[in-house]
């Protein structure tokens, strides 16, 4: 096997100059990538799916064609459709970004059999470190350190136990085949160990087709460290320093930098000269990362990633390299531009992965359609990589990533702070985004201090998930001030604004009385006094004096108990979105004139809250129920949902079975509540 595998590596594929290349991808890195490949001067050719017709990577190519139907598996994963775009189009080659089909050989081997130039490793490198276990049986031939294991063929229940024994608790049960954490468990004691396997085992089988998995010894503290490499087809092979991706929610990354703050220079050079090895030991081509788990002390290789990271901005950010270009360039055929000794890192970069999901339900994913895409500008050391745009709709059926933003600076304390800035400038709304909550991480004292492991996010998790604080005075006169902006936008450019001009009112003064409801504090009530002298406002018993001059982007100062502030203010109906030194706050106008009737759905049913699978039935029809006892289980975008009562009663019918696949809104299941 090894040595047929050795073979098939010599058996190189064709890299050669190209002119048009199509992009089987979509989201952030089909964008990132069709810009790289515009300034090379190549025509680009997007594909996607029915549910992307209207998206940014389709409006930014040259060319755009479907692929057929939303679910990735009739789109974006279906190979022979893409290359038989690929022909329609006249590309000549095609970068596969990351996930999908980015670590498919089959793919790699399909492509390069139509005579097409696939922009990453042939697929018989991707075979030999694509399953986890051989990956580490070459990696162990080379000499580079490995976490201490099993990664055998053999996979009865007393061998892999007696491995897990000899490794020492806690042990991980991997999934070989696995990716995006899936297939995991940490496994604390012997007598957990079979249960644990039984489940990994399931979720392999469904996830990658493959149930067989490997032992390793959970590393304590653990800190993950990886490396970025890239080999062209002339034999050489560079690394380009290493990430720190050590902030993880359930294994996966959700913040990254580089350089590692953890590591010193030797540490560096090990780590690195580590990655060349491994890469070295199939003459691999093309970017890839190796990825190491750490002790804070030693690193121990666990995995190689044949493709183009998500993370990759940092690097780029530190050594002044853009990966995509010297990607191509290497498929090309061309040599690396550079030596070993000739790339150097300045300063620090951290990158934030900004999805639509909300942390105060277990991040549950969040899908509609954005109504504001609001995003710093590119400047002061920020850089913006997105794939969503205003108007755009957050599709159940993908990852649910919408962009990254990512800080440079000449230290890591002041990357942090840019960082910051940049999340906080950044306002996404229409769904609910995890924004808040990567505030809140990067700006940890124990994240500033670096002292954290792979566990750090689970443990902290209600600190970075604070409850939203209630509005003080200037939210509250902010939001008023807000409302009457947006009222005198509408009437037109020449209508005057009554509250803002002093003495407009010939006679008396004037009351008009706002309600805002705010999720966990309730109602609040502003009272607008104006006409006849400089507008005012009351809350309670306070009586408040105000000015106010606006400012460009939606926002404008406020002046109030004699202290000048910045709000940033975005109104979509009745919902007020606001900006201002005390944080985000999210207020719901009460207009007593608006027709104020939104109905609250989902409480008192039990509803699909998005599409998605039932895998599993909890509870007979007939059963008496708890309130919260659960009901049925949903997958919805690849995590696990259980549906519960939502007051005691009796399960009177259940409307779905394991394996339906139900929309949005959909009933399941009747509660009938318990007479009392
Ligand atoms: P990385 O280290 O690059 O984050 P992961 O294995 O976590 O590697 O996956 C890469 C990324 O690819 C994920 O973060 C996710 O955004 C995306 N991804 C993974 N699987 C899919 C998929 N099936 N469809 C679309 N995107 C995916
Ligand atoms: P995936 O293919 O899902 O990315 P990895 O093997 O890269 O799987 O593991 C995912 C994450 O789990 C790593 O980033 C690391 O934080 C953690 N991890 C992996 N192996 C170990 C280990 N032996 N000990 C402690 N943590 C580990
Ligand atoms: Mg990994």
């Amino acid at each position: 096997m090894k040595g047929q595998v050795q073979n098939q590596i010599q058996n190189q594929a064709p890299y050669r100059r190209f002119r048009t290349l199509l992009i089987a991808n979509r989201g952030e890195i089909a964008c990132r990538v069709i810009r790289t490949a515009r300034a090379m001067g190549l025509r680009t050719v997007a594909v996607y799916s029915e549910a992307d017709a209207d998206s940014m990577h389709v409006a930014m190519a040259d060319e755009a064609v479907l692929l057929g139907p939303a679910r990735a598996r009739d789109s974006y994963l279906n190979i022979a459709r893409v290359i038989e775009v690929a022909r329609q189009t006249g590309a000549e080659a095609v970068h596969p970004g990351y996930g999908f089909l980015s670590e498919n050989a089959e793919f790699a081997q399909a492509c390069a059999e139509a005579g097409l130039v696939f922009v990453g490793p042939t697929a018989a490198m991707m075979t030999a470190m694509g399953s986890k276990s051989g990956s580490k049986a070459l990696m162990e031939k080379a000499g580079v350190p490995l976490v201490p294991g099993y990664h055998g063929e053999a996979q009865d229940d007393a061998i892999l136990a007696a491995a897990a024994d000899k490794a020492g608790y806690p042990v991980l049960v991997k999934a070989s085949a696995g990716g995006g954490g899936r297939g995991m468990r940490v496994v604390r004691a012997p007598g957990e160990l079979a249960a644990a396997l039984v489940s990994a085992r399931r979720e392999a089988k469904a996830a990658f087709g493959d149930d067989r998995m490997l032992i390793e010894k959970f590393v304590q503290n653990p800190r993950h460290i990886e490396v970025q490499i890239i080999g062209d087809s002339h034999g050489n092979l560079l690394s380009l320093f290493e990430r720190e991706c050590t902030l993880q929610r359930r294994h996966q990354k959700v913040i990254e930098e580089a350089p590692s703050p953890t590591l010193n220079a030797a540490q560096r050079e090990t780590v690195c000269a580590a990655a060349r090895k491994a890469a070295g030991a199939v003459n691999y081509v093309g970017a890839g990362t190796i990825e190491f788990v750490s002790d804070g002390k030693d690193v121990f290789f666990i995995e190689m990633n044949t493709r183009l990271q998500v993370e990759h901005p940092v690097t780029e950010l530190i050594t002044g390299i853009d990966l995509v270009e010297w990607q191509l360039r290497v498929a090309f055929g061309e040599k690396l531009p550079l030596t070993q000794d000739q790339i150097g890192f300045n300063g620090h970069a951290i990158e934030a992965r900004v999805y639509a999901e909300n942390p105060h339900r277990n991040f549950m994913p969040s899908v509609g359609r954005i109504t504001t895409w609001h995003t710093p500008a590119e400047e002061n050391g920020l850089r913006v990589d997105a794939g969503y745009r205003a108007g755009d709709a957050v599709s159940p059926h993908y990852d649910a990533m919408l962009a990254k933003v990512i800080a440079w600076a000449p230290t890591r304390d002041l990357a942090i702070e840019r960082l910051n800035r940049g999340l906080e400038e950044t306002d996404v709304r229409g769904i609910v985004t995890n924004i808040p909550f990567l505030s809140a991480l990067v700006t940890h004292p124990q994240v500033r201090a670096n002292t954290i492991d792979t566990g750090f996010i689970e443990r902290e998790l209600k600190n970075l998930t604070p409850e939203a604080p209630a509005p003080h005075d200037l939210e509250l006169c902010a939001a008023v001030v807000a409302i009457l902006d947006e009222e005198t936008r509408r009437a037109g450019a020449e209508a005057r604004s009554p509250w803002r001009t002093a003495g407009w009112m010939p006679v008396g003064r004037r009351r008009r009385v706002f309600t805002f409801r705010h999720g966990q504090s309730g109602e609040h009530t502003v009272s607008l006094i104006y006409g006849n002298g400089p507008a005012t406002m009351s809350i309670g018993e306070r009586e408040l004096a105000f000015t106010t001059s606006p400012e460009g982007a939606g926002g404008f100062q406020l002046r109030l108990h004699g202290i000048k502030s910045h709000v940033v203010a975005v109104i979509e109906g009745h919902e007020l979105y606001l900006r201002t030194r005390n944080g985000r706050f999210d207020l719901h106008w009460v207009d007593p004139f608006g027709g104020d009737d939104e109905e609250q759905v989902g409480d008192d049913k039990i509803v699909a809250p998005l599409p998605g699978t039932v895998v599993a039935l909890l509870a007979e029809v007939g059963a008496t129920l708890e309130k919260g006892a659960p009901i049925l289980t949903l997958e919805v975008m690849k995590m696990e949902q259980t549906l519960r009562a939502p007051f005691a009663g009796v399960l009177s019918a259940i409307k779905c079975k394991v394996g339906d696949i139900v929309g949005e809104g959909v009933e399941l299941a009747v509660v009938e509540p318990t007479a009392s």
